[in-house]
């Protein structure tokens, strides 16, 4: 028999904000454990939580984005539990009357075509602190808390099972990441776990259209990792059905090293976690004053973005698609743009030297953090068009650019990478004709093409300093005078 797997996603992600949602401490990675607690993420008694206000907005316009419906006030419940990384025993969220409900967001399939990914609800939560397992030690038996992320807003964003296939749900992933980081809602660092996907996943015999019982699963910390996760939990589910067994309802962990996933406990229900409003926290009354201040913050997303770059610039679609699927990138390339006005040169240098260079620095690297800014970019293609480089030395002066972060001017200065003038150049184009009669004979009888042997030669022994552009008339000119 035939399955095929159901999906829906819960995106978890830690919103850009400087503090906390409900105090004032930082939310930088990195700082050492326990530096950036108060009483409050500390969940002392008697501290009280004063919502942040700037998390909230974002949360909004994320919400506003997706198109939910926004009610007119919301507030925030206790999910009680216990759990070493949660002080308070209870984490601060919305149960009862979520920021938003019933959106939708539009994914893009690699054939080009639209699909359209219901949003179920969109919530503001806290995160956890992390719990720390020493590792590789002897004689360990003890765990550490880190409680520098508790209290960390959260965003969840939960999705309907309309995914079907892993295809599907890599185009969902990858446009929800670009979608976050357009908006400014998150900087979605995938290993600082800035952006976590857990999944829903079920399968069913190909063309039926019951539901069958679906797993949750959570660790899932990069997209390739969902994405393996996926084939296995079809193959496990497929498995169980076809030897009549039944899929239980659980939570499963994924296991690094085993490739699969493992129980971690039978699904608990809303009721397990004694839901209740927060008292000490008020309701936020959202008028459609704040709404409208907020949508007017929407900036040009991904899709609409890649359009325009397509009509603006006449970059062909794949071009654009890469150019706008991460924000940075998208900047980069128009803030090179407005320092030389060459679109396409710029965009298969982002796209060929720039990328591969990008993806050796690690999955979480973006055009932010490359050594060559947009105007040395920029001012490298301008010294291609305008002849003061060949575009074979541009290859050579490029990494000088990367690992030095000098301009390009003065890489070429330093290292005399200029063009050779008519001058130098004549003598070492004479020598290279008299060396190669055969080529030089094709050439005469009107083989255009075997110029382009002369000019490897030539290439070869100016190590790449002689402008082709200079070199093709030369050629013709000294043919033509020695025929005359
Ligand atoms: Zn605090």
């Amino acid at each position: 028999m035939e399955f095929e797997p159901v999906i829906g996603f819960e995106v978890h992600t830690e919103l850009k904000t400087n503090s906390k949602v409900w105090c004032g401490c930082s939310t930088e990675f990195g700082a050492p454990p326990n530096t950036q607690v108060c009483p409050v993420c500390l969940g002392m008694p008697g501290s009280l939580p004063v919502l942040n206000r700037h998390a909230f907005d974002i949360a909004l316009k994320v919400g506003l984005a997706l198109n939910c419906s926004i009610p007119e006030r919301t507030y925030f419940d206790r999910k009680n539990y216990y759990y070493p990384d949660l002080p308070k025993n209870y984490q601060i969220s919305q149960q009862y009357e979520p920021l938003g409900r019933d959106g939708w967001f539009d994914i893009e399939l690699p054939d080009g075509s639209c699909k359209r990914i219901e949003i179920d609800n969109l919530h503001l939560e806290e995160d956890a602190g992390k719990n720390i397992h020493p590792e590789g030690q002897m004689h360990v038996d003890y765990s550490l808390v880190d409680l520098n992320r508790a209290g960390t807003p959260l965003l969840e964003i939960v999705t309907r099972p309309d995914l079907r296939g892993k295809e599907e749900a890599e185009a969902f992933m990858r446009g929800m990441k670009a979608f976050l980081e357009y908006l400014g809602a998150s900087d979605c660092k995938m290993q600082e776990g800035r952006l976590r996907f857990e999944l829903n996943i079920s399968v069913r015999p190909k063309g039926s259209d019951v539901l069958g019982q679906k797993v949750e699963v959570k660790n899932l910390n990069s997209m390739s990792v969902v994405l393996k996760c996926i084939d296995a939990e079809i193959e496990r589910q497929s498995a169980l059905l076809e030897q009549g067994g039944r899929v239980a309802q659980e939570t499963r962990l994924w296991d690094e090293e085993k490739f699969e996933t493992r129980s971690m406990r039978s699904k608990e229900t809303a009721y397990d976690y004694r839901y209740f409003p927060d008292p000490d926290l008020v309701d936020v009354v959202i008028d459609n004053a704040m709404k409208e201040r907020l949508a007017a913050e929407i900036p040009e997303l991904p899709l609409a973005r890649r359009a325009r770059f397509v009509s603006q610039y006449g970059l062909s679609d794949y071009d654009a698609r890469v150019l706008t699927a991460e924000r940075q990138m998208a900047e980069y390339f128009e803030s090179a743009v407005s320092v030389h006005n060459n679109p396409k040169t710029l965009a298969n240098w982002m796209l060929g030297e720039m990328k591969s260079r990008l993806n050796e620095m690690g999955e979480d690297a973006t055009a932010d953090d490359f050594p060559v800014r947009p105007a040395a970019l920029a001012e490298l293609v301008r010294m291609i068009d305008d002849g003061s480089i060949t575009g074979k030395i541009a290859k050579t002066v490029f990494p000088e650019m990367v690992a030095s972060g000098k301009s390009p001017s003065a890489i070429v200065e330093e290292k005399g990478l200029k063009p050779l003038d008519d001058s130098a150049l004549e003598p070492i184009v004479r020598k290279v004709m008299a060396d190669n009669p055969k080529m030089v004979e094709d050439v005469r009888g009107g083989k255009k093409k075997a110029i382009g042997g002369l000019m490897g030669q030539i290439m070869r022994a100016t190590q790449g300093k002689a402008n082709p552009a200079v070199v093709t008339p030369m050629i013709e000119r000294l043919i033509a005078e020695s025929e005359g």
